[in-house]
């Protein structure tokens, strides 16, 4: 199955094959065919990790009405960071789209009088977290009569955070609804109660299973950033990890050595695992860091070979290996249970091929970061 086959329009697909997206996955070939018609409700069953954005997101993107400045679609998110990653993929899949489609994301936590504003522009799809689209239907600063689908994303996520009633109230603000999508990862009793309140008495439901999710839990990220300025970046980045522990790769010894030199001058808990070091100073510093006495090891590829710690909240390539393999080792050693981890990786401004080869050969989408 393509996605031509599932009818989304050239354009569209050329924006995916530049993110990686070429052939559909499970819970794509399921739902587009149903949602693409435009005309009811459905249940999908399916975990982050499947490409459960995409299955609704391109059919709402070629439904759109781009001349029509309006709110048409909304998809509900319990977290800000699933609202503005959704919104970055819909913004990422119409790159090259021939009509333009404005998506805006709002949530929490963020200055209200920003999104207000942003707002006054046209929109099209809006990416929210239900309590401050509440908090802006309440200050009358926006319109959803024009909106004709509505997403609940993460549904079960939604209602244990307690967005039942704001769920219920932005429900009943979308007067000339015709779509209600829920994509849930369980269908609990909370869950099938929406379904019975709100959904077409035949639903169409679709089910994927855990095995189907596309990438594992590790978000690959990049930065640019000329070989000065690298040591400020990563203690940026380090202070965005607080306590959590993790692995700084380097590609020598002495790179290694200088690395974690300059992080210990800092006041930073790490140290260097290298090949030079003897086997007592090898287990020595193993210990510490299995303990949390250290936060930070930095290591080059052939010492950290022998080790088994992979429950780490980050990986950091300060330099990129040599071997394509190397990178899938490095990063494998992140991605708690259940939780993303970051496998962070340093690029040279003449680099940027390298990460487009990792993301052809290894299959995984890169996201550019900057600190
Ligand atoms: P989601 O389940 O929507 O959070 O998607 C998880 C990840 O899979 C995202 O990084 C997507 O870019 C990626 N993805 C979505 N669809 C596909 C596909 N058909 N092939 C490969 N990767 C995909």
């Amino acid at each position: 199955m393509t996605f031509e086959q599932l009818n989304i329009s050239a354009s569209l697909i050329k924006g995916l094959n530049e993110l990686n997206i070429i052939k559909p996955t499970e819970i794509q070939v399921k739902a587009i065919p149903v949602l693409i018609k435009y005309d009811g409700d459905f249940v999908g069953q399916a975990q982050t990790g499947t490409g459960k954005t995409a299955a609704f997101g391109l059919p709402i993107l070629e439904n759109i009405e781009a001349e029509n400045p309006k709110i048409q679609a909304i998809v509900l998110s319990p977290t800000r960071e699933l609202a503005q990653q959704i919104a970055k993929q819909l913004f990422k899949f119409t790159k090259y789209a021939s009509k333009k489609i404005f998506v805006e994301a709002v949530y929490g936590g963020e200055k209200i009088e920003v999104q207000i504003s942003a707002l006054q522009r046209p929109t099209q799809i809006l990416v929210a977290t239900p309590g401050r689209l509440i908090d802006l239907l309440n200050r009358k600063v926006i319109d959803l009569s024009r909106v004709t689908t509505v997403v609940l994303d993460e549904a079960d996520e939604m209602l244990s955070m307690g967005f039942k009633p704001d769920m219920d109230e932005i429900l009943s603000h979308t007067v000339n609804r015709k779509n209600l999508w829920l994509f849930s990862a369980t269908i609990s009793d909370g869950i099938q109660q929406i379904i019975d309140t709100y959904m077409q008495a035949d639903v169409p439901c679709v089910k994927v299973e855990k095995k189907d999710v596309v990438n594992t839990a590790i978000a690959h990220q990049y930065l640019v950033a000329d070989i000065p300025q690298k040591l400020n970046v990563l203690l940026k980045f380090l202070k965005t990890q607080q306590e959590a522990r993790g692995i700084i790769f380097c590609k020598t010894k002495a790179a290694a050595q200088n690395l974690a030199q300059q992080l210990i001058a800092k006041n930073i808990a790490a140290d260097a695992l290298h090949g030079d070091l003897g086997q007592r100073d090898r287990e020595k510093v193993m210990r510490a860091f299995k303990n949390e006495k250290l936060k930070i090891l930095i290591a080059t590829d052939v010492a950290a070979r022998g080790i088994d710690v992979h429950d780490l909240a980050y990986i950091v390539q300060y330099q990129l290996p040599e071997q394509i393999e190397y990178y899938t080792h490095r990063s494998g050693r992140t991605g708690r249970a259940g939780k993303k981890g970051i496998s962070l990786t340093f690029i040279l401004p003449h680099e940027g091929a390298k990460i487009t080869k990792l993301e052809n050969e290894l299959h995984i989408n890169f996201e550019k970061v900057d600190f």
